[in-house]
């Protein structure tokens, strides 16, 4: 009995995939303290170095000086009771309005909003394609769901469209799900070729910007930057990584809208968020306009890492800010990114079940914060721990 318990972490355990929690002493600029010391912070989703910006944090707080309602940290009941403060409506239509869209209805995390989306929309009639590498939050929304579920192969839109050739009459209604940037591998999947599928096949589409949002598209994300974004039915996004914050949110029609609302379970039940959270993802959302430098810059210093490690014959892959260095395997990744960490660079080590057996590797989050110099010290940190 216990021991069947026991052995699920001894398993891990052999096999180098075994995880702890690690506490962090404070956060400033790009840099991380961790029991007194000091790392550059390749392990964040705060693209935009929002979340150690003093003097925006100042202007936030300044914003809401006047109105002691917006501190708060309890909406103190579900959204649909009376957890629902006028600044969630303030929010959506903001969203909806920014993303050319009817609607935009925020979750509490994205993973309340992707194991809540798609059960909400289909029934045992239904059919839901995912790419192979979306998101574990996706994965659970698919268990979640009554539909039949089939995950295809990463990016592989031929065999979407083989499979949906022979299959799509089988099925009431079918939703293709995706990532746009896959935080993984760091790659972006070709919204327009699923877009003419969609439109081919009668399907909707599902699209997780999660890791686009805010920065990509002037901020609009990648269906935006790849003029496909009023054809996406579904666009869905967070707060906790370029807004530096939390919650998620979904962009779409009327009638997604209200489905999502009567009948999506974690939407449902549960506490809304903090007003004071749901103030600053507006607040921040009013800002990207401003953002377009730090944008940019992220840009090119990305370029510039990736093309460095590829002269220096690293494997990496994508072309983003999200630059995986693939290693294969556990332990060496565990190897390098404690040589790293030894040298001032805090970078996380992603293994399976994370990513599939055998593609172990360390994932550098850049961010806007970060220089040339900065990247110079990664390579000298690898050079010096030998992969
Ligand atoms: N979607 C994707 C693609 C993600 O990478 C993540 C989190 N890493 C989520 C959804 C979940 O978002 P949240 O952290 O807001 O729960």
């Amino acid at each position: 009995m216990v021991e069947k318990l026991i052995r699920r972490l001894s398993n891990i355990k052999e096999k180098n995939n075994y995880r702890t929690l690690q506490y962090y002493d404070k956060k400033y600029s790009k840099y991380i303290f961790i029991e007194g010391h000091r790392y550059l912070n390749f392990s964040s989703n705060d693209y935009l170095g929002i979340s150690t910006d003093v003097d925006l944090l100042r202007d936030f707080y300044d914003s809401i000086e006047l109105d002691l309602n917006w501190h708060g940290f309890s909406s103190a009941s579900s959204r649909l009771i009376s957890g629902n403060p006028i600044i969630y409506k303030m929010l959506e239509e903001e969203l909806a309005t920014f993303l050319g869209k009817k609607r935009a209805i925020v979750f509490n995390s994205g993973y309340h909003m992707n194991i809540g989306v798609l059960p909400a929309l289909t029934d045992k009639r239904d059919l839901i394609l995912s790419d192979k590498l979306n998101h574990a939050s996706i994965i659970d929304g698919l268990r979640l769901s009554e539909a039949k579920h089939i995950r295809y192969k990463h990016l592989d839109y031929d065999g979407l469209e083989a499979y949906l050739e022979k299959n799509r009459n089988g099925y009431e209604n079918v939703f293709i799900v995706t990532e746009s940037l896959f935080s993984m591998d760091g790659d972006i999947a070709d919204l327009k070729r699923l877009v003419e599928i969609k439109r081919r096949f009668s399907c909707y589409l599902y699209v997780d910007e999660a890791h686009s949002i805010g920065v990509y598209g002037n901020g609009k994300g990648i269906a935006y930057e790849m003029g496909v974004l009023d054809k996406i039915d579904l666009l869905a996004g967070t707060f906790g990584k370029a807004f530096s914050s939390v919650g998620g949110f979904i962009a779409t029609d009327d009638l997604f809208f209200e489905l999502i609302v009567n009948f999506s379970r974690p939407f449902i039940f549960t506490t809304g968020l903090p007003p004071v959270v749901v103030f600053w993802n507006y607040f921040i959302l009013k800002k990207i306009p401003t953002l377009v430098e730090k944008i940019n810059k992220l840009f090119m210093l990305s370029k510039r890492f990736r093309s460095l490690l590829i002269q220096m014959d690293y494997k990496t892959l994508g072309n983003s800010y999200i630059v995986p260095l693939i290693l294969g395997d556990s332990n060496k990744t565990l190897e390098v990114s404690k040589k790293l960490r030894e040298s001032g660079v805090l970078v996380p080590a992603i293994r399976p079940p994370t990513v599939p057996e055998g593609t172990s590797r360390l994932r550098f989050s850049l961010n806007s914060l970060m220089d040339e110099e900065d990247i110079e010290l990664v390579l000298a940190g690898l050079k010096g721990g030998e992969t």
